[in-house]
């Protein structure tokens, strides 16, 4: 059987665990223009919300994969999360993107059906992941890209007839675009009307080139024959014939995420992605229409740079030990990224208003949208293990981690000539501290 997961799949597994043990079933948050819910979950009865969305790309499957993984994980170990639940109340959105994740994962069942031998299917993972390799070396320039020669039988009529509308519109962007590969629907991160909800925010510089009729192309190897100024699968941030607008599921995410905030109760929002195995958190120089003050912003990256240190040192991307004895996971944890950026994306934006928001990329390897299921054991399981675990060891100590960073941020806030990297470095240490003291505390819990 498959191991990735088609639209319709997800939909029977948040079926089957709706209102199962913690995992309640709330009214959908929204239904996308052509007609697909953005379901909605909750758990726990915390006076403090934490938001954990997937699938903001659509063609980002091992996203939906983790959120549902760790739902089911909260109904089979209930004592696991007991604590974490009194705490804080979890807000789950396993598809935020329901219309990309419909698109993308219609266009993989071409390839790789759901009754396929599992080790065929690592085999066939493989094979899209190494052609996107090869796509993305400079000396490569094979056209069409290796990756878009294994998806060679898709086209529009791979979405099934049930999502009419959904198919429609998804084959009259590329009647109406011809300089899209045909086949483009496996890599669509974008939603049905060919927007990517990451770039559709009014800050994306690309907006003013776009208006001003300028033919962007992205601008990796892999990607750079798709063009991002008309509406398409990835990166698109607008259609400059309607002019910017804010998609349904960027004002859905956005709502949610402000309504809690005005509460007072908005903890954290946890936004999973999938390339890389990194960890971004670092809030982006604040535009001048944006109302943050200095004071606030400093605070925010040193909460946040602390939030995203709890986090990564449950993650690793190696398990095992290697022939010196050392453990991989200690050698292997996801990067946390602290370059300055100028916020162009709607997570961006989010990320300065909000506190406590981290971006975590799931997966080391490239080759969205099956690269990550190229080998279950090892790969796969380390992913989808140490981030579960990254939750959860995140809920139970970060409060306190919380009340550190602020601390320490009173101290160094005066600073005469503040450095944001001098200034982390020092918080790496009270965080080594913090954690030698979390390990007692647990391993006293152990032998107890
Ligand atoms: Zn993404």
């Amino acid at each position: 059987m498959s191991r990735i997961l088609d639209y319709e799949q997800v939909l029977e597994k948040l079926d089957f665990i709706s209102n199962v043990g913690p995992i309640k079933v709330e009214q959908d948050l929204a239904t996308t223009k052509f007609n697909l819910p953005i379901k909605y979950y909750t758990a726990g009865n915390g006076s403090l919300d934490i938001v954990i969305s997937g699938a903001t790309h659509g063609q980002e499957i091992i996203t939906t994969d983790f959120v549902l993984k760790l739902m089911e994980d909260i109904v089979n170990n209930e004592s696991k999360w007991n604590l974490i639940l009194n705490e804080f109340k979890l807000h789950f959105i396993p598809m935020l993107n329901p219309e990309g994740y419909l698109i993308t994962s219609s266009a993989v069942r071409t390839k790789i059906p759901r009754d396929i031998p599992i080790d065929l299917e690592e085999k066939l993972c493989e094979e899209y992941y190494l052609a996107c390799k090869k796509d993305s070396l400079e000396e490569d320039n094979n056209d069409p890209k290796n990756h878009s020669l294994f998806f060679d039988k898709v086209d529009y009529t791979c979405i099934d007839e049930k999502y009419n509308s959904l198919r429609e519109n998804v084959k009259s962007i590329l009647d109406k675009y011809p300089d899209l590969p045909k086949n483009c629907l496996y890599m669509w991160s974008a939603n049905g009307s060919g927007i990517d909800l990451q770039a559709n925010s009014e800050f994306n510089p690309v907006i003013s080139r776009i208006m001003e009729n300028e033919e962007v192309f992205m601008s990796t190897k892999r990607f750079d024959n798709i063009m991002m100024s008309h509406p398409g699968p990835i990166n698109c941030p607008l259609d400059k014939e309607v002019g910017f607008k804010t998609e349904i599921e960027t004002k859905t995410i956005s709502s949610l995420l402000e309504s809690l905030h005005k509460k007072g109760s908005l903890y954290a929002y946890l936004n999973y992605h999938s390339t890389g195995s990194i960890i971004f958190n670092r809030p982006a120089e604040v535009p001048k229409e944006l109302d943050v003050s200095e004071e606030e912003q400093l605070k925010k990256e040193l909460v946040n740079y602390m939030f995203a240190k709890v986090y990564s040192d449950k993650t690793y991307k190696n398990n095992g030990i290697n022939k010196y004895g050392i453990d991989l996971r200690e050698t292997s944890k996801y990067k946390i990224i602290t370059n300055k950026s100028k916020a162009t994306s709607s997570n961006d934006i989010f990320r300065l208003l909000y506190n406590q928001n981290i971006l975590v990329e799931l997966s080391a390897l490239g080759g969205n949208p099956i690269a990550p299921f190229c080998n279950i054991d090892n790969l796969y399981n380390n992913i989808i293990d140490s981030n579960l675990d990254a939750v959860n060891h995140t809920l139970k100590v970060s409060s306190l981690a919380k009340k550190i960073s602020e601390e320490f941020y009173e101290k160094v806030k005066d600073l005469p000539d503040y450095d944001y990297e001098e200034v982390v470095r020092l918080e790496d240490i009270i965080y080594e501290e913090f954690n030698k003291k979390i390990l007692e505390l647990e391993n006293k819990g152990k032998t107890r």
